[in-house]
């Protein structure tokens, strides 16, 4: 039997891109805000419904981070040396506030939303110390603005949304989740939406997405005059033309997606174990997520799944402390993000997977649940350890 992978990715096949890529050869740009880079972020714009110049392109999820925090925040300062970030996310949300002179400070997340709480922030001892909050879309469950812009208010420091995966899932309500806080997206292969490596920074505040594309041009305006803490974080004309040829096809990809997570709804439902499924239209349509009751559960669904020649994945490992690098940062009590990042299982996912790949994960995932509940009841039934 094939091993099934977690993730296979489908971008746009090459006659999907040849007209782009044409246009290419015929502009003779290939960098710099070109025509195709420009075309993308206004047919962008116009899904999240914002005005011209609401977005702007980027060469990474990563540094879409790096150019809204430098344009919202600018880099750190001595007085307020942390960036405050949830633990339950993706290692690159550290490593960007880092890139900007930030020390990270993470802080737990709330156990039903798996956000930040802004309102439970008011009160962090730490506030003073804090140049800027980067709250997280996990798994692209996409972040509200109105609370963010209210902790703004109240607190006076920036706030730049890390909204990672939350393109598909934002355009549900665009303005919920699109408004004046900045939201940066990811492009990346693993994406929804994605132009291989790349990303977006979105805002209506459009003073903070020229700054933002400032931040990722050398600082450059219209001079070739650095005027502000930057880099080159711009995407180019090749990574354009994938997103280009991406949102030609995108309702198909979505529906191909949001397929297979229906039948994997439909399948758990006939197992009874449907309530532990995540996936969309809560969170991102690339992630199939499956929460174990405990730590016990998710060993044995893991092992199953394994046995069954099915890979998984940790998608955020066990949170950002997990990782070496991280070890050793400044951090609140973290028991819900440890707890939800150990137990919180990726499926695998992909618009080609079929009704038989994905009996087979179920299969796998019940005979892993079951096999806990079965020693669950049987530590349970044992006699008080000390006993004969
Ligand atoms: C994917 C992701 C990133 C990183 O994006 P890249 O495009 O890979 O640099 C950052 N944060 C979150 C929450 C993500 O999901």
């Amino acid at each position: 039997m094939e091993r099934l992978p977690v993730l296979r990715p489908d971008l746009p096949n090459a006659d999907r891109l040849l007209p782009y890529l044409r246009s290419i050869d015929a502009s003779r740009i290939y960098s710099n805000h070109g025509p195709l880079a420009s075309t993308l972020e206004r047919r962008l714009s116009d899904r999240l419904g914002l005005p011209a110049g609401g977005i702007v392109c980027a060469s990474s999820g990563t540094s879409a981070i790096i150019g809204a925090v430098l344009a919202a925040a600018g880099r750190a300062h001595e007085e307020r040396p942390f960036a405050l970030i949830p633990a339950f996310t993706f290692v690159a949300t550290a490593l960007a506030i880092e890139q900007c002179g930030y020390r990270p400070y993470l802080a737990d997340v709330d156990p039903d939303s798996w956000l930040l709480d802004p309102e439970k922030l008011l009160l962090h001892p730490q506030l003073k110390r804090f140049g800027v909050v980067v709250p997280v879309a996990p798994y692209g469950r996409p972040v509200p603005q109105e609370p963010w812009q209210t902790f703004r208010l109240r607190t006076n420091i920036p706030v730049v949304i890390d909204g990672g995966a939350s393109f598909d899932t934002s355009l549900q309500e665009p303005d919920r989740y699109i408004g004046d806080v900045p939201v940066a997206l990811s492009f990346h292969a693993t994406k929804c939406f994605s132009t291989g490596e790349g990303g977006a920074i979105a805002s209506s505040d459009l003073t903070i997405v020229g700054r933002s594309m400032q931040a990722l041009n050398f600082g450059f305006r219209t001079m070739r005059d650095s005027q502000m803490a930057s880099t080159n974080g711009k995407l180019s004309e090749y990574h354009a033309a994938v997103g280009l040829a991406e949102l030609d096809g995108w309702l198909d990809k979505q529906s191909s997606l949001l397929t297979v997570v229906n039948l994997y709804r439909r399948l758990m439902d006939r197992e009874s174990i449907s309530p532990s499924f995540y996936a969309a239209p809560d969170i991102s349509k690339s992630y199939a997520l499956f929460l174990c009751s405990s730590l016990d559960e998710a060993a044995e669904v893991t092992g199953s799944l394994d046995r069954h020649q099915i890979d998984c994945r940790l998608w955020y490992g066990t949170g950002v402390q997990g990782h070496t690098y991280f070890s050793a940062v400044c951090h609140d009590g973290l028991n819900i993000s440890e707890s939800l990042a150990s137990r919180l299982i990726g499926l695998p996912i992909s618009s080609d997977l079929t009704e038989g790949d994905v009996c087979r994960v179920v299969r796998a995932l019940r005979e892993g649940v079951r096999a806990s509940a079965l020693r669950q009841n049987y530590v349970g039934n044992r006699p008080p350890s000390g006993d004969p």
